[in-house]
Formats: structure tokens, sequence, C-alpha cells
């Protein structure tokens, strides 16, 4: 089984993402993750990301492709894996169809409004350490400023800053959006509401991944 989520910036794809991995035990995969962790230990294809990271457009697909096919050639992958931020344009998509191919795919497209992603990518801090991932509004941590995972200090990430908010808002408009319709064609996707708290929109797409394993165990495919 591989669960693509699509949705804006901020629309909850990583959240949702971590509850599907904690319920059903399939790995989470960012990309955003898998670029920034690679620009930070300063591997080859870090190197090349880091000169695109953090200014809201998109990095070269060839680098992310990379990163990718490495990463799902781990182990913990082989029942299946949520991909967060992949594909996000439409030659992705289409690369996505060579990787691993056979795999049963179902999608979930988050719609959330505009207003509320700008608020949440605003009001959102991640741990300089650990990466875990706060709210300075609706997920304190304990002590201000303090990771309660790790303790490590909490700061902003670079592109959610105003300035950059906006261009990644253009960025997904432009280049994701067009992902809607080409998975719509393929009769996988599945629209969630995610204006509402994690455990609401976790709650909508619980029956549809459920429905879509039996098939895939009746079928006995691998998942
Ligand atoms: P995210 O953590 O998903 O918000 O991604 C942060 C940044 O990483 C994006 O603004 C892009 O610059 C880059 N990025 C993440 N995923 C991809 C992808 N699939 N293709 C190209 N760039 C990506």
């Amino acid at each position: 089984m591989r669960v693509i989520l699509l949705g804006a910036p901020g629309s909850g794809k990583g959240s949702l993402a971590g509850l599907i991995g904690a319920a059903y035990g399939f790995p989470k995969i960012s990309t955003g993750d898998l670029l920034r962790d690679a620009a930070r230990e300063k591997t080859p294809l870090g190197l090349q990301a880091a000169a695109q990271l953090g200014k809201g457009g998109l990095v070269d697909d060839a680098v992310v492709l990379g990163l990718l096919r490495e990463r799902l050639a781990r182990p913990d992958c082989r029942a299946g894996y949520i991909l967060d931020g992949y594909p996000r344009n439409l030659a992705q998509a289409k690369d996505l169809e060579t990787l691993d191919d056979g795999r049963r795919e179902i999608v979930f497209l988050i719609e959330t409004r505009e207003a509320v992603v700008i608020e949440r990518l605003s009001s959102r801090r991640i741990c300089s350490a650990c990466q875990a991932v706060f709210n300075v509004v609706t997920k304190k941590p304990s002590r201000e400023g303090i990771c309660d995972v790790c303790g490590g200090r909490l700061v902003q990430r670079n592109d959610d800053r105003d300035e950059v908010i906006a261009e990644r808002m253009k960025t997904h408009r432009q280049k994701t959006e067009p992902l809607i319709s080409f998975y719509q064609g393929r009769g996988i996707l599945h629209r969630v509401d995610g204006n509402g708290r994690l455990e609401e929109i976790f709650s909508a797409v619980r029956p549809v991944l459920d429905a879509e394993i039996r098939v895939a165990e009746a079928f006995g495919k691998r998942p």
C-alpha cells in the first residue's frame, strides 16, 4: 500500500501522516525532511538541494527522486508507506509510477482553507535538534521555546516566514494542484476536509484506508 497525501503546505499532511503511520505501522516519508536532512548532512544530493531549499520553489526532480529511491529501498517500506510532500508535480507523479510499481495506491487530498493554512504555518515551530513539530497556538511546548521531546531549542523554519509562505502557496497552485485531476482520472483520489482538528481528519481517512486494505488482502496482493 502506498498512501499519498496531497494538500497545500500547512494543510496538515505531516501530522496526518504521523497518525496514519502510528495506527497502521507504515513509515511516514516526507521528502521535505529527506531534503533538509541531506542538506544538513552535506551529502552529494543534499549539497545540490541546499541551494534551492527554503525559497518556496521546488527542488530538482532528479535530486528528490534520488533521495526517495534510497529511502524506499529500506526494509521498513516493504509492507507500505505514506508519502508526505511527494509527488509535487506531474513529472514526479509519473516517476512514482515507475518506482516500486504494482503497489496499490490511495490518495487523500486534504482540503484546507488558505487562511487556516497560513495561520498554521506562521505559528509552527520545529525543534532544531530532533525536528519535532510544535505550534505556538495549538500545540505549545510545556516550556516556551524548548522541545518537549529532547530539550532542544525551538525555531521557526526558514520557509515558514511570511514572504516565503506566499511563494510556497504559488508553487503549490501552479505545480501541485494539477495532480488533483491526474489522480481523479485514475479513480484513487479521496477528498478530506482539513479545516478541523487532526483527530477529525484522521477519523475521515480511517474507514477509506481500512476498506482499501481489506480489498488488497481479499485479492491476495501485497498491501
Ligand atoms: P515541506 O517540508 O514538504 O514543506 O517541503 C519543504 C521544501 O522542500 C519545499 O518548499 C520544496 O522546496 C522542497 N520539497 C519537498 N518535497 C519536494 C518535492 N517532492 N519536490 C521538490 N521539492 C520538494
